[in-house]
């Protein structure tokens, strides 16, 4: 394979830099013959999508890796797949598609979650034994439903009982997993958070109290805002239950606030579109861009998908003898958020893919 040079001021940071690209890895020391694919401009490391579905919403492979490579088009070349009922570790093997850290499947009760996506455990005592099973399936993350609606309750409910979840996090940890849980409400979050999850997926239900208590502990935010932004559509479909409509309502009416607060306090905020669960696949920059509008700095919303979303998924930025994937921009993304979308080069394991 041609060594290949790129050239560009690299993020974070202000340095123009030289580096080369021999077998899918960075190099900072000149490679004789490379080619030069980038003179100049912006070199971000590739960018992550932390809450992203592969698999969901397609009936085979071949819909799953379309998906997957309408986030490389958009400039994601590193997935956390947050639960898929598809087995698509066969694209994992695919040198032309994202990087894709896997979740398994959801893990749900019945009639507590979209119907045949997830496990479905009848008895709750069983949690700990299914997160084992998912933490050996998946790469490092279990999913879990931590609330959903109670359709006889007619609002959002814990799918989990607290000691259940404490013995099932352990067990996951032991395992050398994270676990991470879907949470639209509040009654659940406490639970999740005591036991020591380390991640919440939505949570528009955090109190201030909550938001200081995932700063202190470290517990990280993906809080989906292009996703959250379709909750009043799901209240206008749920007129059969209108105290969980009414409830979706409040929670999207205080995101703004509750957002402001989980970025004021520190808590680890990371950039997930939530594709596949309503969302379109694609969407990474307008994420970034809600993030700021939410009050990150552009350059801290730009790093909660790309190098400190790296970092917390076990990748690095762009270094000596790091991944070789990152995208090449005109503009600095830092002024403006918009000349993402228009990357002049997107390079995936030290391959020019655009
Ligand atoms: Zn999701």
């Amino acid at each position: 394979m041609t060594a290949l040079h790129v050239r560009g001021v690299l993020l974070p940071g202000d340095a123009e830099r030289d580096l080369w690209i021999v077998n899918g890895r960075v190099r900072t020391e000149p490679v004789p013959g490379a080619e030069t694919v980038v003179d100049g401009g912006f070199l971000v490391p590739g960018l992550v999508d932390a809450h992203c579905h592969i698999g969901l919403a397609t009936d085979d492979l071949a819909g799953a890796e379309a998906q997957a490579r309408t986030d490389r088009d958009a400039g994601t070349l590193l997935i956390r797949d947050c639960g898929s009922p598809m087995d698509t570790r066969p694209l994992q093997e695919r040198l032309d598609l994202p990087r894709i850290v896997r979740a398994g499947r959801h893990v749900a009760r019945p009639k507590r979650y979209i119907r045949d996506i997830g496990v479905e455990v009848d008895d709750p005592a069983r949690l700990p034994a299914v997160v084992a099973e998912q933490a050996a399936y998946g790469d490092g993350w279990v999913k879990l439903i931590g609330d959903w609606i109670d359709r006889e309750a007619g609002d959002l409910a814990p799918l989990w009982p607290d000691d259940v979840l404490t013995d099932a996090i352990k067990v996951a940890h032991e395992a050398g997993a994270r676990v991470t849980a879907h949470v639209f409400g509040a009654d659940a979050l406490p639970g999740l958070i005591a036991a020591g999850i380390d991640c919440i997926e939505h949570g528009t239900g955090l109190s201030t109290e909550l938001i200081d208590d995932l700063a202190a502990r470290g517990t990280a935010l993906v809080p989906t805002l292009i996703n959250i932004e379709l909750f009043p559509g799901i209240a206008a479909g749920a007129s059969k239950y209108p105290k969980y409509a009414a409830h979706m309502r409040a929670l999207h009416a205080s995101v703004p606030e509750t957002i402001a607060a989980a970025i004021e306090a520190g808590v680890p905020i990371y950039a997930g579109t939530d594709a596949g669960g309503g969302v379109d696949h694609g969407r990474i920059v307008d994420e970034i861009i809600a993030l700021h509008r939410a009050g990150m700095s552009r350059e801290r919303a730009l790093g909660a998908a790309s190098w400190v979303a790296r970092g917390w998924l076990g990748w690095s930025g762009i270094e000596d003898g790091s991944a070789a994937d990152l995208l090449a921009f005109d503009a600095d993304p830092r002024q403006d958020l918009d000349a993402l979308r228009t990357p002049k080069r997107i390079v995936l394991r030290g391959r020019v893919i655009s």
